[in-house]
């Protein structure tokens, strides 16, 4: 007998967490057994419960053996549902937030101004997908008094799937940029995809935040009727001292706030997030202690210092957008070496080789005592570049780097998460 939502949920209501990985299974938890390219989930549900699951979700009714298995047709399907069926019943305002870049960060930074006047729950690390999203609903008790969810997406209608879950009450996007091409079908049909969480706000009567200074948003903004909209990075607001190598900004009565994050872009991020604080209440000088006090982790935006050497470590992910933003801002830092160690950007599809080749010329117009390049795509950079080096793999690069150390040197960092370029530090 298949389980009903209304059911399954009292099951989840007894259970302590929610995992979808026998390797991560906590006492009491609800094992959800999910299928993957390689791995059937049904097939570890004895294992899960043998380590402590309460209760194992499964869509393989063989496996439906005693009252401890939850049977249902579809394990992810039954996932999204419970995690709507919970939403619903959670009376608390949930942001939702996607863009090309910087959406993580951008999460990070609301969550800390909230958190100095709400108890917050934010997405944990990038749980953003039509699984992370579910999980992340999950993890909200009847403590939390307000929510701040990522969305991501990689093709059209994934944003209106999380929509449709999550239920935003209030929503931003951070940027429209050349990110996941491939599955988007290029730059207008992001728009159009990450459009569907404005789509969303319009019709059920949210509130939605807008970059006044991104023309694109601006449009998309226009296109719709809301309810409600709050814009921010309106000029009189804040002036940057400077961006390099963090950003420090003045605020409107005059306070002057150090950062932890690297480039103008990063402000975009904290723009946002100061303006959801004052949205909600948090006082000015809450929310700027939040967004000074918050540094990066994961290889997002941090700054290293290992020896003579200043590393700007941007290797958590890497997309044209944020590569020209990140190498933008690198050209401004006052250095006396400069060296950039890229790697391929990943899901291009077809724009892959021009997008590499188009870096190269950008990487020209700087500044660079050296340009190391790495990875299969990279070649098509080396066009502008004929000085480069060119690693076609990470490890050829290792070795490259251990006879030829830096002093006294700026180094950039950033590649696509595939690369795993952070590993290069260690050789630095
Ligand atoms: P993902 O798609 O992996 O979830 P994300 O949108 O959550 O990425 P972050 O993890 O916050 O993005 O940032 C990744 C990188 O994107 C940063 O290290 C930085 O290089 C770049 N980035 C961050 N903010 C912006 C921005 N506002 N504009 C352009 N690039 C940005
Ligand atoms: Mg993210």
């Amino acid at each position: 007998m298949v389980i009903s939502i209304p059911e399954l949920y009292d099951r989840y209501r007894e259970c302590a967490g929610v995992s979808t990985d026998t390797r991560k299974i906590t006492e009491g938890c609800l094992y959800v057994a999910l299928k993957g390219d390689k791995f059937d989930g049904n097939l570890f549900a004895n294992d899960a419960l043998e380590k402590g699951a309460r209760y194992a979700l499964v869509d393989n009714p063989d496996l439906a053996t005693d009252n401890r298995y939850l049977l249902v047709d579809d394990s992810l399907l039954a996932l999204q549902e419970l995690a709507r069926y919970h939403r619903n019943r959670l009376g608390i305002p949930v942001i939702g937030l996607t863009g090309s870049n910087g959406k993580t960060t951008t999460k990070e930074l609301i969550a800390s101004v909230l958190s100095r006047k709400y108890r917050t729950y934010a997405t944990l690390g990038n749980l953003n997908n039509h699984i992370g999203v579910p999980l992340t609903l999950l993890g909200i008790d009847e403590t939390y008094e307000i929510a701040v969810v990522e969305m991501g997406a990689n093709h059209q209608g994934e944003i209106r799937l999380l929509c449709s879950i999550a239920q935003p009450t209030h929503g931003l996007i951070t940027n429209i940029g050349k990110a996941h091409l491939e599955g988007f079908g290029g730059v207008e049909g992001v728009r159009k995809g990450k459009g569907e969480l404005f789509d969303f706000l319009a019709t059920t009567g949210g509130t939605v935040f807008v970059n006044a200074q991104s023309e694109v948003l601006m449009a998309m903004f226009a296109e719709r009727l809301f309810r409600e909209a709050v814009f921010y990075q309106l000029t009189d607001q804040y002036e940057i001292l400077t961006d390099n190598p963090v950003v420090v900004y003045k605020d409107e009565v005059g306070q002057v706030v150090t950062t932890h994050l690297p480039g103008r872009y990063n402000f975009d991020n904290m723009a946002a997030a100061l303006c959801l604080g004052k949205f909600f209440g948090v006082p000015a000088e809450a929310a700027n202690e939040a967004i000074a006090s918050y540094n990066p982790t994961n290889n997002r935006s941090q700054i290293i210092r290992k020896g003579s050497n200043t590393i700007v470590m941007d290797a958590y992910n890497a997309n044209p957008s944020s590569m020209a933003a990140a190498i933008q801002n690198f050209m401004k830092q006052d250095a006396a070496h400069k060296v950039l160690i890229l790697g391929d950007m990943y899901e291009l599809g077809d724009e892959s080789p021009a997008e590499h080749a188009a870096l190269g010329e950008l990487i020209a117009q700087g500044r660079f005592d050296t340009v190391i390049l790495a990875g299969k795509d990279m070649r098509y950079a080396l066009g502008a570049l004929p000085k480069a080096y060119y690693f076609p793999d990470k490890f050829s690069l290792h070795n490259w780097i251990m006879d030829n150390p830096f002093q006294d040197t700026a180094i950039l960092i950033k590649g696509s998460r595939g690369m795993g370029l952070e590993s290069v530090v260690q050789f630095l």
